[in-house]
């Protein structure tokens, strides 16, 4: 079931999140389902359970169309950080219309729980790394707008 994307700047998106307890709840595992339909249905790249309303740290990385499976990491954080950083292009899906870029590290080693509870690491350089970090800003009530230091549309949107 697809759920409605939450906008900027509502507080829900900056609230402080819960940790995801395992096993999973009927509630954790149908949000899991839910975010995935919804992040597919809004052609997103990632989504982060407070754009769905809920504080929780759940993110889902949709990279299907680069050739890899849609997964759901819960309770991810990024525990090492490479030294050298780039600058991409980002815009995010609560906040439609505006895009800036932000300078992340390239390289970056993730800790997350799966859906059976386990831990799994991800060292990653791509694709997976620079959006797994936009949606753990996202769980840590961190936006894109606190990031971007140059606006390539829509800075009027979020600046007043
Ligand atoms: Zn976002």
């Amino acid at each position: 079931m697809k759920l409605p994307i939450k906008k900027y700047p509502d507080p829900v998106l900056r609230a402080k999140t819960q940790p995801v307890v395992f096993p999973l709840s009927a509630e954790i595992q149908k949000l899991t389902k839910d975010m995935i339909d919804t992040v597919r249905s809004a052609d997103g790249i990632g989504l982060a359970a407070p754009q769905v309303g809920k504080s929780v740290k759940l993110v889902i990385i949709n990279l299907e169309k680069s050739g890899i499976p849609i997964f759901a990491l819960y309770n991810p954080r990024v525990v090492s950080k490479g030294f050298k950083k780039i600058e991409l292009e980002e815009g995010c899906l609560s906040i439609p219309g505006v895009y800036g870029y932000v300078r992340r590290p390239k390289k970056v080693t993730i800790k997350a729980e799966n859906h059976l509870g386990e831990t799994v690491q991800i060292t990653d350089e791509g694709w997976v790394a620079r959006v797994a970090q936009h949606e753990i800003d996202h769980i840590n009530g961190v936006l894109i707008t606190d990031l971007i230091k140059k606006y390539t549309k829509g800075e009027e949107l979020v600046k007043k």
